[in-house]
């Protein structure tokens, strides 16, 4: 077994062991490969050891990712873009990506779907929250999700799938629990309204445990499956 199937392999066990802790099924939480940075060969290795979805940050990068297992005839794989979204790179994002986890705003949503190519299927979509409302961080406040959700879920060329946050690094597992809980909240109460609303992106390497615990149903994990990031080689 090559490091990363190795690393999938674990990762996968943390997953299955969190969500055994608090009585769901490993099947209801999706992961995501986050392989922002990483050459195509990484996430060939990915695939081999069965992962399906993968998650880019920079979308041109994401781009030249995705055409180049087009190209190879692989077409089972779901591409999420994870990073800010930009307004003039919507395009490439609506016509490339699968799913979108960064909306914050009506204006990049109207894009996005406008841009959204006819044939395929409406671009997923996650609205960002800001949970732990810091300034540097995109996002909406959950007080604002109610308009946003209702503008979007109207919008031709997307679906509205669910939530997605990035909360700031808290010191214990309470204190993970307590944020993610916030937003499970606000999820369930989104499902209510929306029957297209199935997906909280919630959990990275350090808070997934909890994310899961709290009701999370998509964490997104890099490091720990591909290894240590070299932004000097970008
Ligand atoms: C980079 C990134 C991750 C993965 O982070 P790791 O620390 O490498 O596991 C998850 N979510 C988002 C939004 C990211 O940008």
């Amino acid at each position: 077994m090559n490091d990363i199937a190795h690393n999938l392999a674990q990762v996968r066990d943390k997953i299955s062991a969190a969500a055994a802790r608090c009585g769901r099924a490993s099947e209801e939480i999706t992961l995501l490969a986050v392989s922002k940075t990483k050459p195509a060969s990484a996430i060939a290795e990915a695939i081999d050891a069965g992962q399906r979805a993968f998650g880019e940050n920079y979308v041109q990068e994401g781009v030249d990712k995705i055409h180049h297992f087009q190209q190879q005839g692989i077409c089972t794989l779901q591409w999420h873009f994870i990073g800010p979204l930009q307004s003039n790179k919507s395009r490439l994002v609506a016509e490339n990506f699968d799913w979108c986890h960064t909306v914050d705003r009506l204006r990049i949503a109207s894009r996005l779907s406008e841009q959204r190519p006819a044939h395929l299927p409406p671009l997923n979509v996650l609205i960002q929250i800001n949970i732990s409302d810091e300034q540097s961080k995109s996002g909406i406040a959950l007080v604002d999700l109610d308009a946003l959700a209702a503008q979007v879920a109207e919008l031709p060329g997307l679906c509205l799938r669910g939530l997605m946050a990035i909360p700031a690094p808290q010191a214990d597992y309470e204190g993970q629990f307590a944020v993610a809980r916030q937003m499970a909240v606000a999820f369930e109460a989104l499902k209510t309204r929306y029957p297209t609303v199935d997906t909280l992106s919630l959990g990275m390497s350090d808070d997934m445990s909890a994310a899961i615990a709290a009701g999370s149903t998509m964490v997104r994990i890099g490091t720990a499956i591909f290894g240590a990031r070299d932004y000097t080689k970008n």
